[in-house]
C-alpha cells in the first residue's frame, strides 16, 4: 500500500463524526476461530441444518447440536483481535454511529463494543435462544448437557433451544436489518472490514450509506463485490490486521 492510501484512510477516519463500521470473517482471522468454508473447514465434512429441518425433526436437532458442540470451545475461547480492539476506541473517542457485523463470534462485544451500538445481522454463537419464547441462555450448560445426554435441550417453556446464530432458510431478524440500515442512513463515513461484500442483504448495508454521499472505505485482502462501485472512495488490498488499527491510531492521535 502506498503512502498517499495510508494518508487518506486516516484522514477520513479523522474527520468522520459518524461511522458505521461493517464486518466480515477477514477481521477474525486472528482470533482463534476455525476457517469454517476452507477445504478443512466443518463444511466439508458436514452439510448444513436448515431452520425449517431443525423445527421439524429430532434428527436434525442433533446434528445442528453436534455441528455446533464441535466448534463451541474454539468459540468460546476466542480473543478479540486488533481490529476489534480499535473499533472499540472509536466508541470511545465519540465517532462510532454502528458496528454492523456478518461475524457471529461475539468478538465485538468481547473487545468492549456496546451491545446499543452493535448489530449481529447473521445472530451470535455467544448465545442460544428459545424459538418458542425468545429467552437466551449461556450456551456453556446446554453444551454440557448435550455432550452428556446426546439429547438437544429445551426451553422450560418447552421449545425447543437453538445456538442464537441465523441457520440456513431461516430470515434475518427484521429489528437488526432496520437498526442497520438506519444507521446507513445516519453515517458520514462508512468502512467495511474483511468482508467479501457478496452475502446478501447484509452487503446491501455499506452501499445504502455509499450511495447517499457517505465516504466508503474497503480494506478486504481478495476481491470484494464492490470494487469498481463508483461509490466507493478508498479501496485497500491486504490484512486489515495490518492496515486499519493504525490508521485509527494515527486518526485518534490528529483528530
Ligand atoms: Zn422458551
Amino acid at each position: 500500500m502506498v503512502s498517499r492510501d495510508v494518508d487518506h484512510l486516516t484522514e477520513l477516519l479523522r474527520t468522520g463524526r459518524q461511522i458505521l463500521i461493517f464486518t466480515g470473517a477477514g477481521i477474525s482471522t486472528g482470533s482463534g476461530i476455525p476457517d469454517f468454508r476452507g477445504p478443512s473447514g466443518v463444511w466439508s465434512r458436514r452439510q448444513p441444518v436448515y431452520y425449517q429441518d431443525f423445527m421439524g425433526s429430532e434428527a436434525a436437532r442433533i446434528e445442528h447440536w453436534d455441528f455446533k458442540l464441535e466448534g463451541w470451545e474454539a468459540f468460546r475461547d476466542a480473543r478479540p483481535t486488533r481490529v476489534h480492539e480499535v473499533v472499540e476506541r472509536l466508541e470511545k473517542a465519540d465517532k462510532l454511529l454502528k458496528v454492523v457485523t456478518q461475524n457471529i463470534d461475539g468478538l465485538h462485544q468481547k473487545a468492549g463494543t456496546s451491545r446499543s451500538l452493535l448489530v449481529e445481522l447473521h445472530g451470535t454463537n455467544t448465545e442460544v435462544e428459545c424459538q418458542r419464547c425468545g429467552v437466551r441462555f449461556d450456551p456453556e450448560p446446554h453444551f454440557a448437557a448435550f455432550r452428556r445426554t446426546r439429547r438437544p435441550p429445551l426451553c422450560s417453556c418447552g421449545g425447543f433451544l437453538k445456538p442464537a446464530t441465523i441457520s440456513f432458510g431461516q430470515n434475518l431478524r427484521s429489528d437488526d436489518i432496520q437498526a442497520a440500515e438506519a444507521a446507513a442512513r445516519g453515517a458520514d463515513l462508512v468502512v467495511a472490514l474483511g468482508s467479501t461484500l457478496s452475502v446478501h442483504p447484509a452487503a446491501s448495508i455499506p452501499l445504502i450509506a455509499a450511495h447517499r454521499g457517505a465516504s466508503y472505505i474497503v480494506i478486504n485482502r481478495g476481491p470484494t463485490e464492490h470494487d469498481g462501485d463508483p461509490s466507493v472512495t478508498l479501496r485497500l488490498e491486504g490484512d486489515v490486521e495490518v492496515l486499519f488499527p493504525p490508521a485509527v491510531d494515527g486518526a485518534l492521535v490528529s483528530g
